[in-house]
């Protein structure tokens, strides 16, 4: 049988025995309706597996021992951040899961001019909470261990200022350049537009402050087919697809 893997905020140790509440141990005991004695593997995002086993399983709440800890060796060499300008609906969670399958470190949402939705207070609060779901998923699905994390939207000027020295492009097209020119260093942050793209001004802006204009080729992409080929590129050129 195959061996599910959850994933779980709770602080984890062999050893030990934890109740999970909430939405996981909804998953387990309605959706996997898992039984007494069934091996589980949680995760909370601290590079590891934690081989479980069921005590008991109730409506709302689920037991389980750990049994063991594994060490799960999936993430990249590249550190990669996708900067990615706020899409609507599922284009955003399009590229957030995509990404989290194709290795990437963490996620700077970006607010620009053309970003058409609004979000702020409790609506923004929901949003973030989603998205980073929509990645909770995708490392489930993909096996990481590791969980990207979904950073608070900045707007550009607030991006800029926060430099840490990482490599900093952003994908614009017709730009002379292309992404597999870039010289790509151990750290990567990578922008990408809204669906309407950048405006000139927010380009220009970008570039005066050392972030490297780069294209994907000659055809326009969609926004969300723009980061998830441009994480599959770098991790091709300098990740672990090599
Ligand atoms: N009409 C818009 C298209 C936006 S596409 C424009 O001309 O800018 C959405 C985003 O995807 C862009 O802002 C850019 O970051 C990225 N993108 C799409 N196709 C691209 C390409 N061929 N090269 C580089 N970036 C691309």
């Amino acid at each position: 049988m195959r061996i599910h893997r959850v994933y779980t905020h709770h602080a984890l140790e062999p050893g030990q025995q934890l109740t999970v509440d909430g939405k996981a141990a909804h998953y387990l005991s309605r959706v996997l309706r898992v039984n007494v004695d069934q091996s589980i593997v949680l995760f909370n995002g601290d590079g590891h597996d934690y081989v479980t086993q069921v005590l008991g399983a109730g409506k709302s709440d689920v037991s389980l021992s750990v049994l063991s800890r594994l060490p799960a060796a999936r993430e990249s060499g590249l550190r990669i951040t996708v900067v990615q300008a706020v899409s609507r609906g599922e284009r955003m969670d399009y590229t957030l899961q995509k990404c989290t399958e194709l290795g990437a470190t963490s996620f700077q949402p970006l607010f620009s001019e053309r970003v058409e939705v609004r979000l702020r207070g409790d609506k923004l609060d929901k949003r973030l909470e989603h998205w980073q779901g929509v990645v909770n998923s995708a490392c489930e699905q993909s096996g990481r261990a590791r969980v990207p994390q979904v950073h608070l939207p900045l707007k550009i000027t607030e991006w800029l200022t926060a430099d840490d020295g990482d490599l900093r492009v952003v994908l614009a097209p017709g730009a002379p350049v292309a992404l597999a020119r870039a010289d790509l260093r151990a750290a990567v942050q990578i922008v990408i537009g809204p669906e309407g793209g950048f405006s000139e001004a927010e380009l220009a802006l970008m570039t005066s402050q050392g972030v490297q204009a780069v294209s994907l080729g000659p055809r326009v992409l969609r926004t969300e087919t723009a980061a998830a080929a441009a994480v599959a590129v770098m991790q091709t050129l300098a990740g672990d697809f090599a």
